[in-house]
């Protein structure tokens, strides 16, 4: 640390990525990016004319996209923010929303940029425990006095609560945000969008990393009632007005047209799910009951860390989180079926070897 580093962030922990090996020797499983490629019609949407077109400025305000995204929820553009990055929007959320309540809450389990960015914008955070089975209950969200945020699917259980439960909790908060962050809600969740009709509190958060395999474009977006939408514009615009690069601009629309591509992925994606938690479970594994493209997996045999670093040292990278009510677990994110054989096969050798 230099000495010039504000005393506000001397203690910070930051955000600690998944490894990005470089050179792709490894079967990566461990960020949940998609094992396909970008649909037909965004790779050819990054044309060179386009890439000609790199000198100039992009949209700030990315109309195209936002129609594009608002038509395909049945909303206005006016609901949309698209952010670099569903981080990006959470950033926002965290940023402008936490400190006119006594603070935020999110549960003890869950995606481990939350603590990060409160303890950024220096806000009260309450982690509230999931259940012993890592099932979340909504009563524990009831009256919060705080600003909620919740992954659903929850990242890393790949648990997932019912519209009805979501809906009560936002119903029950009236004068906080609850944010939720759909992240993969394409592998099986029940999406909250249509609730921000009915609700001027609800931020719905989305991306195009994970089920429609832009990872490296960075793009995601919220959608939400026109306020909540125009207090995150302002900060946007006061932050980083360009913050869509062009050809993520042009990605992302022809993504959105070209949805029945990312259906067939997400339901093969599915598949293999099913496949791999069935040959887990004759390993001696067992797996919470995923609605998200990786799986969450002990063995009572070995720790998440000896997991990982066993399938590491096998070529396979995996995820485990050092926290002590998860430290028995691995996330592992699902690739293509060849893939998952791979790091199946490894860890038979681990196990009976
Ligand atoms: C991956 C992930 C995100 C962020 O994805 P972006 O690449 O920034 O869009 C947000 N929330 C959860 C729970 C995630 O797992």
């Amino acid at each position: 640390m230099s000495r010039f580093l504000s005393q506000r962030f001397s203690k910070l922990k930051e955000y600690i990525p998944g490894e990005q090996p470089r050179g792709m020797s490894y079967v990566k499983l461990n960020t949940n990016e998609s094992p396909y490629p970008p649909s037909p019609e965004v790779i050819a949407a990054m044309n060179m004319g386009e890439i000609e077109k790199l000198r100039l400025y992009p949209d700030p305000i990315c109309r195209a996209l936002k129609e594009t995204i608002a038509a395909n929820y049945g909303v206005n553009p006016q609901n949309v923010i698209i952010g670099n990055g569903s981080d990006e929007i959470l950033s926002f959320i965290f940023m402008a929303f936490c400190d006119k309540t006594t603070g935020v809450c999110y549960p003890d389990i869950s995606y481990g940029f939350y603590p990060v960015y409160a303890q950024v914008y220096g806000l009260d955070s309450r982690e509230i425990p999931l259940n012993d089975d890592f099932t979340l209950s909504a009563d524990d969200y009831l009256n919060a006095g705080r600003t909620i945020v919740i992954a659903n699917p929850n990242a890393p259980t790949g648990l997932s609560l019912r519209l009805s439960e979501i809906e009560r909790i936002v119903k029950a908060n009236p004068h906080s945000v609850v944010a939720i962050d759909e992240a993969y809600v394409d592998f099986g969740g029940e999406s909250a969008v249509q609730l921000i009709k009915k609700y001027d509190n609800l931020i719905v958060i989305q991306t195009f990393s994970k089920s429609r395999s832009l990872a490296g474009a960075r793009l995601g977006y919220g959608i939400a009632s026109a306020p909540l939408i125009a207090d995150m514009e302002k900060l946007r615009n006061s932050i980083n007005p360009y913050n869509i690069n062009l050809l993520t601009q042009l990605a992302g629309e022809a993504a959105i047209i070209s949805q029945s591509y990312y259906d067939k992925n997400c339901a093969k994606i599915v598949e293999t799910r099913k496949y791999t938690e069935k040959k887990l479970d004759e390993l001696g594994f067992n797996c919470l009951d995923s609605h998200a493209n990786f799986l969450f997996a002990s063995s009572h045999k070995l720790t998440g860390e000896q997991v990982y670093s066993g399938l590491k040292s096998r070529g396979v990278l995996v995820r485990y989180f050092p926290k002590t009510r998860i430290k028995d677990f691995v996330r592992i994110s699902i690739g293509t079926k060849e893939q998952m054989d791979i790091m199946l096969n490894a860890l038979k050798e681990m196990l009976f070897q």
